[in-house]
Formats: C-alpha cells, structure tokens, sequence
C-alpha cells in the first residue's frame, strides 16, 4: 500500500534503534511518517512511536537533544502511542535490571533482558483473544512484563508473560512486529487506533 497525501502522520523516535524498520512498517500500514529528533519534529503528528533499541542510550540521547520534556508532552497529548522493546521499557512505570528512568505511562514492571541474553531472542508464537490465531513475535533481548496494574489490558501473552498491553491510546510490545513480513496484526491495530482518532494531534 502506498501513503496517500491525506493519510494520517505517525511520528518515529529516530534517535537510535531500529526506526527505519518502524518507518517501513508504517507506510505498508498506509501511514505516513516523519523521523522524530527535535521538539519541532513533534508538531502536528498524529501518532508517535517509541521504537526497538537500547534504551540506556536512547534515554542520555533524549536528554542531549533536549527532547525528554517535549516528548513527554507529546506522549501525554492523547494521540496513539505505538512502543516496542526498549520503547516499551521507556513507558514502563517500573524498570528493574537495572532500575533506570521512565515516563511511567504505562503501570506495568518490566525486566530488562528479562528472557536472557541473545541466545534466548526468536520468534514465538503468541496467546492473544485479539490477535489472528498463529501470530508469532520476534524477541530481541526483551523485556520481560512481571507485573500488569489497574487499567492496563494483556493483549497477548508469551508462554505465561504478557508480551502485547495497552491502556487507552498507548500500546506496547516486548516484541517487535515491525520486524516481521506483511503487515504485522499489531501494526495493523496501531494504524487503525491512529485513523480512528486522525482529528488528535501534537500542538
Ligand atoms: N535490551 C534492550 C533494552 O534494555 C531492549 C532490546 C530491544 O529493544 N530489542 O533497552
């Protein structure tokens, strides 16, 4: 599918991590996108993603470039919030192994690492009441959800861990769909939460 002129403009941490593969999965989606680096990157999006990466780096990154305030801002604009892997750990409330700063917008514990080193990262099959039977997850160095509080919704599950969670317009995935062929059903779900609330943007 190619991006139609009108189609609605999800913004992509671009500071470090796998960003281009985000880009890539956004515009199959039908989206359009923009590489998110400065406030003014911010302005007029429709949806924003946290993308796969390490996190420790993306967090002294943020604040090099002045960007943790303003998008913290954005985060909490009410647009819809797609993160995967280290972005997902950057919305954690929690973060263990080792502890390390987070928005908190998202009331769950996360391990980092959590399932082990590289031998342990793959592709597994997911439990999900949402997602079509048979999809699968890429775990790369993931974190692990230990714990899920009030309002936040288990999407999916990894064995007996929760992989794929939401609460209201933010989404989070210890795996990363973005990586795998096709139109992931998770970005599909993403870029349906965006054209739902297109008349949302970043001011
Ligand atoms: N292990 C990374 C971290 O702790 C996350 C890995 C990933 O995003 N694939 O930030």
């Amino acid at each position: 599918m190619v991006s139609e002129p009108s189609a609605p403009l999800v913004g992509v941490l671009a500071l470090q991590g796998d960003f281009a593969d985000h880009e890539a999965a956004l515009q199959a989606a039908g989206l359009r996108t923009r590489q998110v680096r400065t406030a003014a990157d911010l302005r007029g999006l429709h949806g924003l993603v946290l993308p796969g990466g390490e996190s420790t780096t993306m967090l002294k990154l943020l604040d090099v470039d002045g960007l943790w305030g303003p998008l913290g801002y954005a985060l909490r604009s009410g647009v819809p919030v797609f993160a995967t892997c280290a972005g997902m750990i950057l919305l954690a409330e929690t973060v263990e192994n080792p502890s390390q700063r987070s928005y908190g917008l998202l009331p769950i514990t996360v391990v980092r690492n959590g399932y082990g080193r590289q031998y342990h990262s793959g592709t597994f099959p997911l439990r999900s009441d949402v997602l079509p039977a048979g999809t699968t997850g890429t775990f790369i160095r993931a974190p692990r959800v230990a714990a899920v509080g009030e309002g936040c919704e288990v999407l999916a599950w990894r064995d007996g861990d929760p992989a794929l969670v939401q609460k209201g317009v933010i989404l989070a995935a210890g795996f990363h769909p973005e990586l795998q062929h096709g139109v992931h059903p998770v970005v599909a779900r993403f870029a349906g939460m965006v054209r739902e609330r297109a008349g949302v943007v970043v001011g």
